[in-house]
């Protein structure tokens, strides 16, 4: 037998309406904040990912599915949305038509992961990204969007972690301060940090080794090194969200692993999903537009895992009453009864209601087992009678109560039911 990837899955039946129902709440939250679809091919010139999202991340290092196709090209399954996306905007000039882009996604990303409970290696995103703003405003917008997101999920327990990197002159001084410290304890540290101390120091605050984080935990904080102007768009942006009474945790450690981010970056997590805690994160990121080819535009964005976001409600039992209903099930008592059947189905899915009839040549008793089994709300039975007549029998399946009508006035079932 032939079985899917592995670390991808197969959704079906009960699973894929938990998806539908938040894939709902996705396109009905970005509504209420203005923000529009955006949606990119699943593959990219490799460049698009290699240039922004940094050589040294492990996402460029050893997680991206990439291959040459058949003209030679280097091609990557995208392993996120931003570097995408800010493609396609500078591409198609987006910013030239709005001052200020809201745009919003969701969809598949790829990541050679080792799988395990909540990481996988095709995974989906709901993200947004507002292009064009530099003030804190905009970072607030989008935790708000975020936010309302988790919300409409009636997801309760997380937390929203928050720091700020500042921009790349305050990251260089805390850069080498950092490397200053981490040399004194070179010794201590585990290989990849070690690794990582003159590539990528800011990632070892990252680091989930045990020696690692005693060492880390006493190593300067990034927020005393952030210059003026850094410092001003920081606290803006707490006093926004404190007055909103939002709430937060500041995380000086907190600094994600990729490249383009600046000043803002936040994550959020949930104690109810194990090691994989966090199920969202994003931050702003001022150069990368220009980085892609585009005119220096500043931005900001989130993404949350979806996966993740559904094992979050499954824990907390946030999925009730999934079951998929069916308007009505025809039930026949003869095949040779068909010619009116369709009739009759079609004029009821012509005016949206669902139906369903038997297929199968079964039994009368078999039909009505399974117009049960399905969750039918009514049963139309046609039997001979009803045939002869045409008529039809209407019964509620919550009541039990049955009425005969004529087929003639079906376009008028509402008054019936
Ligand atoms: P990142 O930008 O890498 O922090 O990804 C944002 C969110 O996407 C994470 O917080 C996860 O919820 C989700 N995510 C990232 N990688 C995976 C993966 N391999 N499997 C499932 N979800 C993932």
């Amino acid at each position: 037998m032939i079985q899917n990837i592995r670390g991808t899955k197969d959704l079906f039946f009960e699973e894929i309406l938990k998806w539908h129902f938040v894939e709902e709440q996705f396109r009905k939250v970005s509504n209420l904040f203005g923000y529009n679809e955006l949606r990119t091919p699943i593959f990219e010139k490799t460049e698009v990912f290699q240039r922004s999202i940094g050589e040294t991340s492990d996402i460029v290092n050893k997680e991206m599915y990439t291959f040459i196709d058949k003209g030679g090209e280097s091609i990557t399954l995208r392993p996120e949305m931003t570097a995408a996306l800010v493609r396609c905007v500078v591409q198609h000039n987006l910013y030239n038509l709005y001052q200020n882009l809201r745009l919003w996604y969701f969809g598949p990303f790829f990541r050679y992961e080792r799988p395990q409970k909540g990481r996988l290696r095709q995974f989906h995103q709901y993200g947004a990204e507002c292009i064009g703003s530099p003030y804190p405003e905009s970072d607030a917008e989008i935790i708000f969007l975020a936010n309302s997101i988790i919300n409409s999920l009636n997801i309760n327990n997380y937390t929203l972690e928050i720091n700020s990197i500042g921009n790349l002159n305050s990251r260089e001084k805390y850069k080498n301060e950092l490397i200053n410290y981490l040399k004194d304890n070179f010794d201590k540290l585990s290989e990849d940090s070690k690794n990582r101390l003159n590539i990528n120091p800011l990632r070892i605050l990252d680091s989930k080794d045990e020696n690692d984080k005693k060492i880390i935990d006493n190593c300067p904080n990034i927020l005393e090194y952030l210059d003026d102007e850094s410092k001003e768009h920081f606290d803006l942006l707490i006093n926004i969200l404190d007055k909103s009474n939002v709430k937060y945790s500041l995380q000086p450690k907190l600094v994600r692993g990729l490249d383009y981010y600046s000043h803002t970056v936040f994550e959020y997590k949930s104690n109810t999903l194990g090691s994989q805690d966090a199920f969202g994160g994003g931050g702003r990121y001022n150069n990368l537009i220009e980085e892609l080819g585009g005119k220096p535009t500043p931005a900001v964005g989130f993404a949350l895992g979806v996966e993740r976001l559904i094992l979050i409600m499954d824990n907390s039992n946030n999925f009730v009453d999934l079951t998929k209903k069916i308007d009505f099930y025809i039930v026949y008592s003869k095949y040779e009864y068909f010619d009116k059947i369709s009739l009759i189905s079609n004029i009821l899915r012509n005016n949206g209601y669902s139906v369903i009839f038997d297929i199968q040549r079964k039994s009368f008793k078999s039909q009505l087992r399974e117009a049960d089994k399905l969750n039918a709300k009514f049963v139309i039975i046609i039997g001979e009678d009803e045939y002869r007549n045409n008529q039809l029998t209407l019964k509620n399946l919550s009541n039990g109560l049955q009425k005969t009508i004529p087929i003639d006035s079906i376009e008028a079932i509402n008054l019936y039911l």
